[in-house]
C-alpha cells in the first residue's frame, strides 16, 4: 500500500488530520488498532477551545457541533463555600469555549472520512515505523490477521500515549519531561440535567470536584480520588454525597442527583516528549504529550498539532517552503508547554495532595483569592482556558 501521509491512530488527532489533508487535496491512509464501535464510545474530553471550534468549521465538520454543542462564556470557581464566575468574553475580547463531547467529534469525523475521504482501516494495528530518516518511511501493520506495509512520504504518529510511533524516535535524541500526581479522577456520567449551566471547578479540604455536562440532560462530574482507586469501590450514593460536600456553598444552590450510567478512574500525568519530529516521522497529540485534564487541554493540543502539520505540508507542496515543516516540533512545543504550565497550575491550585500541609492549603486559597480579586490574574486564567493561538 502507498500513500502520501500515513496516519497511525483514529483518535481526534488522526481523524482531523485526515480530514484537513483531504480538504487540501493530499491523500492519506489512517490505521486504527481498535474497532469503530470502541473508538466511537470511548468517553473522554468535552471542552472545545474557540480555535478548535473554528478549525472544525473550516474543515466542514461542524454541522452537528453547531446544532448540539453548548457554547460556554465562563466557568465557576468554588472554594471556602464561595462562588466566583470567570467571564471569558469580557476578559479575552470575546473568546469562549464549547461543550461537545470528544466521542461526538470522532463520530462526525469518522462519518465524513468514510463518506468522502481516503482509507480508514479499523482493527489495523501499526506494529513498527521504519525509515524515518529516509525519503520513504514505512509503517508495518496487521489488518484482518494479515501483515502488510504502508509506504509513505510522511508518517504522523497520532496513536496516543501507549502507541508505537514514539518508540521509533531514536533514544539518543529523545528527551522526556514527566510528572505523575498522587491522585486521579473518578468520573461519572449521570442521566440528570446539569445542576449549573457552566462548569464548576471546586477546591475543598476533602479534595477537588468538577461539575460538568455532556448535554442539557446528561451530567458529567469528577471527584479527586487517591491514586490506585477502583471505581467499583464507590457506590452511586457515596459519589453523590461526596460531590455534595465538595461543591457546597453558603447560598441556596443544590446538586440534582440521577442514575449513574458510567463510572471510571483516570490517572493524572504531565508528560512531554521532545522533539516531536524526527526526519519524516511526526508525533501529534497524546503520542507526544499528556496533560492532567484539569485545564481541558488534551484534545485541543492534539488539534493544534495536526493543524500545524497540515498547514506546514500545504506550504511545502504549494510554495516549496519547507521552513514550517522544519519548525514543526518547535512550533508545537511552544504551545504544548503553555498548556502544560496552565494544566499544572490549575491542578496544583485545586487538588489536595495527600501530604498537603496547612501552609499549602493557605497558598491554594491565596491563589484562588488572587484570581477573584486581580483582573490580571483572572485574565490569565481566561486566556489560557479559552486557548492559545494556532500557528
Ligand atoms: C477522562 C478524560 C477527560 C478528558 N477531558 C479533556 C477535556 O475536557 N478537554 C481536552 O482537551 N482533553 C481532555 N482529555 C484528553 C483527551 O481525551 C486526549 O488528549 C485526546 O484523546 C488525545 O487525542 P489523540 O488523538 O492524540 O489520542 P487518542 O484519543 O488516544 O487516540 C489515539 C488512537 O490511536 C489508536 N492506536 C494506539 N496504538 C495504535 C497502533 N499501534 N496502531 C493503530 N492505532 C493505534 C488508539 O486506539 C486511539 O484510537 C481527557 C482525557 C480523559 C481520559
Amino acid at each position: 500500500m502507498r500513500t502520501t501521509v500515513g496516519i497511525i491512530g483514529a483518535g481526534p488527532a488522526g481523524l482531523l488530520l485526515a480530514r484537513l489533508l483531504h480538504r487540501a487535496g493530499i491523500d492519506s491512509v489512517v490505521l486504527e488498532s481498535r474497532d469503530r464501535a470502541y473508538v466511537e464510545r470511548r468517553q473522554r474530553a468535552g471542552i472545545l477551545e474557540q480555535g478548535t471550534v473554528d478549525v472544525l468549521r473550516e474543515a466542514g465538520a461542524a454541522a452537528r457541533m453547531d446544532r448540539e454543542g453548548l457554547p460556554h462564556d465562563g466557568i465557576e470557581l468554588r472554594f471556602a463555600r464561595r462562588r466566583h464566575r470567570v467571564d471569558f468574553p469580557a476578559l479575552t475580547g470575546g473568546r469562549s469555549v464549547t461543550v461537545y463531547a470528544q466521542t461526538e467529534v470522532c463520530k462526525d469525523l469518522i462519518a465524513l472520512q468514510l463518506a468522502e475521504g481516503g482509507p480508514l482501516l479499523f482493527e489495523a494495528e501499526a506494529l513498527a515505523v521504519e525509515g524515518a530518516e529516509s525519503e520513504n518511511p514505512r509503517v508495518h501493520f496487521r489488518h484482518q490477521g494479515r501483515e502488510d506495509t504502508l509506504h509513505c512520504d510522511y508518517v504522523v504518529g497520532c496513536d496516543g500515549f501507549w502507541g508505537v510511533a514514539r518508540t521509533a524516535m531514536p533514544e539518543a535524541l529523545s528527551r522526556v519531561y514527566e510528572r505523575t500526581y498522587p491522585y486521579g479522577w473518578l468520573g461519572i456520567l449521570a442521566d440528570v440535567p446539569p445542576s449549573h449551566d457552566e462548569l464548576v471547578y471546586a477546591r475543598h479540604d476533602r479534595g477537588f470536584a468538577l461539575l460538568s455536562m455532556r448535554s442539557p440532560t446528561v451530567t458529567r462530574a469528577y471527584l479527586q480520588v487517591p491514586d490506585g482507586t477502583d471505581a467499583a469501590d464507590w457506590t452511586d450514593d457515596e459519589i453523590w454525597d461526596e460531590l455534595d460536600r465538595r461543591l457546597e456553598t453558603d447560598d441556596a444552590w443544590r446538586l440534582a442527583r440521577g442514575p449513574v450510567t458510567a463510572k471510571s478512574v483516570t490517572p493524572m500525568r504531565s508528560y512531554v516528549h521532545e522533539p516531536m519530529r524526527h526526519g519524516r516521522l511526526f508525533l501529534a497529540g497524546d503520542a507526544a504529550h499528556i496533560v492532567p485534564p484539569t485545564g481541558a487541554k488534551g484534545l485541543n493540543l492534539a488539534v493544534g498539532d495536526v493543524v500545524t502539520f497540515a498547514r506546514a505540508l500545504v506550504a511545502y507542496r504549494e510554495k516549496g517552503d519547507a521552513s514550517r515543516l522544519d519548525a514543526y516540533s518547535d512550533t508545537c512545543l511552544r504551545r504544548v508547554w503553555q498548556a502544560e504550565r496552565f494544566s499544572y497550575a490549575m491542578t496544583t491550585m485545586l487538588h489536595r495532595a495527600p501530604d498537603a500541609t496547612p501552609f499549602d492549603d493557605r497558598i491554594q486559597l491565596a491563589r484562588l483569592d488572587r484570581i477573584t480579586t486581580a483582573r490580571s490574574a483572572e485574565t490569565d486564567l481566561a486566556e489560557s482556558y479559552t486557548g492559545f493561538p494556532l500557528d
